[in-house]
């Protein structure tokens, strides 16, 4: 059955930190690849289990969207090891608050370290708007939304260059 996304500032499941998952199971993969079905067709760029309404520590990126290597990378029990002192500041929305957007200051580098879908333990250094997209998929994996990192919230449409995370 797809998977509905859960929506709203409010919503308990989207503020509740998530538990660690134990281990990757069949179970566990299944529901990530719901989760895959349900990001693409919301055209997201990334989403956390949260957002389809379970608390466990897993998450969707697709990396460099819209280029030549673009990739889905599902990340079980994601952790941030290292960020940098410098910044980005750019547009966020977000597939559970639909018609807002924000701008964010997130680091521009991250050494990031999650196990993957067989259960193996990996290292990545992201940038730019990889780092951006890990940084808010942790948010919603410690019940953190971006219009919390923003001072001014805007509401409209999904413009063209507006992407989903
Ligand atoms: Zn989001």
């Amino acid at each position: 059955m797809a998977l509905q996304l859960v929506t709203g500032a409010d919503n308990k499941i989207l503020r509740t930190p998530s538990k660690p998952v134990g281990s990757v199971t069949g179970e566990l993969r299944n529901f990530a690849l719901d989760m895959i079905k349900a990001m693409q067709a919301e055209k997201g760029i990334g989403i956390a289990a949260p957002q389809v309404g379970r608390n466990i520590r897993m998450c969707i990126c697709k990396l460099n969207p819209g280029e030549k290597n673009e990739v889905i990378v599902p990340m079980v029990n994601p952790v941030l090891l290292d960020i940098s002192d410098e910044t980005t500041n750019k547009e966020e929305g977000c597939l559970s608050l639909p018609g807002k957007w924000g701008n964010v200051d997130r680091a521009k580098t991250v050494l990031l370290r999650y196990k993957n879908l067989k259960g193996q333990e990996t290292t990545l250094e992201l940038e730019d708007f990889n780092a951006r997209i890990i940084q808010h998929e942790i948010d919603h994996l410690d019940g953190v939304l971006f219009i919390d990192r923003t001072d001014k919230v805007e509401d409209h449409a999904k413009d063209e260059d507006g992407v989903h995370i």
